[in-house]
């Protein structure tokens, strides 16, 4: 499951100071010294796995490079180069990055300028996105994005521009490798001859993927994936993860920030399943036809991937109390709430209805597939499982 974009509160924005890059440390220091000793190179190429935080780091060096009043440990957050920064309007930062024609575009071509908005959005909440996330947040449907020669033509013309209100002008290009040869070779000859105080920053996961003329022209940053200890002290504080999980979650997550906030989202989903269908369970047991609307009507709110994700989750638990029948010492029950039902649960799915019962939440899920109605196709699985509860 991705992670939600549309779903994040703004005051879970992140607007990327140095302190906000998870783990990193002894590069975040380096890259502060090149500012703090004046010795900033005018090409980089920052690279590293997914979800390990490539842009989040030239957004933070951006950031600190533009800010007018730097402590020398992280941009100020007050000043009003640091006020633009928060925002992604600071005219002398610059963004490219692949997009191609939405259904709704009349023009030929796209650039990054026609979704200057969304791309702004995107950073805001999570700086950490893959490419396909970004493809989704733009619904480019099935189409791949790219950066065309367009884009090349319109940057050279920004560049040629005195900066506005900061000394640099800072050009981040995200995922450059997805520049055509043509538009390469532009940026090419820009990054060979700048414009006067202009910084290029290339962010990629696939530096080979890259003309080996404007690599050889960078100054490379490797970014590395990220240290499980500083991966667990982000999950411990910045997302509240249970002691009990944070391992797992840590080793799962194999480096990757992006891939933890995945699994946690997933965690989330994991116990809401869970709670909703111990309840509904309970109320079938009782014959409690207000308990069972209760909770079905709830479910039959949400969107139909979670209400099937809903039916799912108790087809599985349907399966392991049958297992948990022949004392099988591999079923792995992966919240506590579950360790403490399924057991309780099992002795009531027996050899006699173990079949219907599936059976019955397959139809279920088909039924939500076809579009039928969530609330009469819930009721109705909740009526049919109390009558087989209940026998
Ligand atoms: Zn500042």
């Amino acid at each position: 499951m991705a992670v939600s974009y549309f779903k994040t509160p703004e005051h879970r924005f992140t607007r990327m100071y140095f302190r906000d890059i998870i783990g990193q440390e002894a590069l975040k220091k380096k890259l502060l010294q090149t500012v703090n000793e004046n010795r900033v190179s005018h090409a980089w190429l920052f690279f590293g796995p997914e979800g390990a935080g490539a842009l989040p780091v030239a957004l933070a060096f951006s950031r600190y490079i533009l800010c007018t009043a730097k402590n020398g440990d992280d941009a100020c957050g007050t000043c009003p180069s640091c006020n633009k920064v928060n925002k992604y309007i600071h005219p002398d930062l610059h963004f490219v990055y692949p997009v191609n024609k939405t259904r709704n575009m009349d023009r030929d071509v796209a650039t990054s300028e026609d979704f200057i908005a969304d791309w702004r959005n995107f950073l805001l909440r999570n700086p950490y996105g893959r490419l396909t996330q970004w493809y989704d947040f733009i619904d480019l449907e099935n189409k791949q994005g790219m950066i065309s020669t367009e884009e090349s033509k319109k940057l050279s013309a920004k560049l040629s521009l005195k900066s506005f209100e900061s000394d640099f002008k800072v050009v981040i290009i995200w995922q450059p490798e997805k520049m055509n040869d043509q538009a390469s070779n532009k940026l090419l000859k820009l990054i060979e001859e700048p414009p006067a105080m202009t910084i290029f920053m290339l962010v990629t996961e696939n530096p080979e993927q890259l003309l080996g003329t404007v690599r050889s022209r960078c100054i490379h940053v490797k970014i590395s994936r990220i240290t499980d200890l500083a991966l667990s002290d982000a999950l411990k504080n910045k997302h509240n993860v249970a002691n009990d999980k944070i391992a797992d979650l840590v080793r799962l997550s194999d480096g990757s920030y992006l891939k933890a906030q995945e699994l946690i989202a997933d965690t989330d989903e994991l116990d809401y399943n869970f709670i909703k269908f111990r309840d509904l369970m309970r109320g079938c047991f009782k014959g409690s036809i207000s308990e069972m609307m209760k909770i079905t009507e709830e479910i039959s709110a949400l969107t139909r991937e979670k209400q099937k994700s809903f039916l799912e989750y108790g087809l599985r638990t349907v399966r392991e109390s049958v297992v948990l029948h022949f004392d099988t010492p591999g079923i792995v029950f992966i919240t506590e709430g579950e360790k403490e039902f399924t057991p309780n649960f099992a002795p009531f799915v027996t050899g006699k209805n173990v079949i219907s019962f599936s059976n019955e939440l397959n139809k279920a899920i088909a039924d939500i597939e076809r579009n039928g109605n969530g609330r009469i196709v819930l009721l109705d699985l909740a009526l049919k499982i109390s009558g087989l509860l209940r026998k």
